[in-house]
């Protein structure tokens, strides 16, 4: 990652500091740690490499150098900010991704509900949202993104729970990572302006992957309920008609969604 360059090109957009690096253990405990000492709002942190990425539940989060985007912007939402809409944030940061793959990649981009976005079946980016609270009062929200680029974002040698797929392998084009990134970067600031709006939410139900399917939802003590997949409601929550024909919802917590394979 040429640091200069990249520099120079995010100066452009509106942005709070900058922090490019070419290797951190991960951008959301870098940006956790800019955050406490008081950065603007929306710092952005940058790494080529990350030794200890992560995804949520503490499960790793492989980038390798030169290969994959990996980054973290920091908000501040306001103390009095409603629950609701914190719910929205992993949505609409999986949105922002998604867009851009659709409109300037030309992919069938979905999201996986609560925090990851597909092409075809499989992962090509995950979302780390970490919100920060003192007692009662939310101190800040770092929204962490990894997107796999190039081909070898993903090692060879690595069976993933998840399918994945790189960027690359999609569009049979090599993408630039820095421009990727601007325009990720200006549809996450766009969706934030209208984090409170019901086209969130109704954008998110039209990019939302497994619509009326039957899937499973489970944590870490196993399947929690099955049934078929409504949609998003206003707080981020899943919809699902269960078997017993019972609508429920369902925070993202630990839940862990997937296809219930019918054949
Ligand atoms: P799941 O994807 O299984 O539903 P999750 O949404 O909680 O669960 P994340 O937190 O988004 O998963 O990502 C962590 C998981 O993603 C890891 O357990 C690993 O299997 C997988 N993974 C790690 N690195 C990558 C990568 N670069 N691309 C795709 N998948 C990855």
């Amino acid at each position: 990652m040429d640091i200069d360059r990249w520099q120079k090109r995010l100066q452009e957009l509106p942005l709070g500091n900058l922090y490019l690096y070419q290797e951190v253990g991960s951008t959301n405990t870098e940006a956790e740690q800019l955050a406490r000492e008081g950065v603007p709002p929306f710092s952005l942190v940058v790494a080529d490499a990350q030794t200890a990425g992560r995804g949520r539940m503490d499960r790793i989060w492989i980038t390798r150098p030169g290969q994959a985007l990996a980054f973290s912007l920091i908000l501040y939402p306001q103390a009095e900010v409603h629950p609701e809409v914190l719910g929205r944030l992993s949505g609409m940061v999986a949105l922002g991704v998604a867009e851009v793959l659709r409109q300037s990649y030309g992919l069938p981009a979905e999201i996986k509900w609560p925090n990851d976005v597909l092409v075809e079946g499989r992962k090509i980016a995950g979302i780390l949202v970490e919100a920060h609270w003192e007692g009662g009062r939310l101190l800040d929200a770092i929204l962490g993104v990894g997107v796999n680029v190039h081909r070898e974002a993903l090692p060879d040698d690595r069976e993933f729970i998840f399918p994945a797929t790189t960027l690359d392998d999609c569009s049979g084009e090599k993408a630039s990572r820095l421009d990727l990134l601007v325009r990720i970067l200006r549809s996450l600031l766009r969706w934030h302006n209208r984090l409170a709006e019901p086209s969130l939410i109704e954008t998110w139900n039209e990019l939302l992957a497994y619509k009326n399917q039957q899937v499973s939802l489970s944590s870490s003590r196993g399947v929690i309920a099955r049934g078929e997949l409504r949609g998003v409601e206003g707080d981020g929550s899943l919809s699902l008609l269960t078997e017993r024909g019972e609508a429920r919802q369902f925070l993202s917590g630990e839940i862990r969604l997937r296809l219930v394979d019918r054949s």
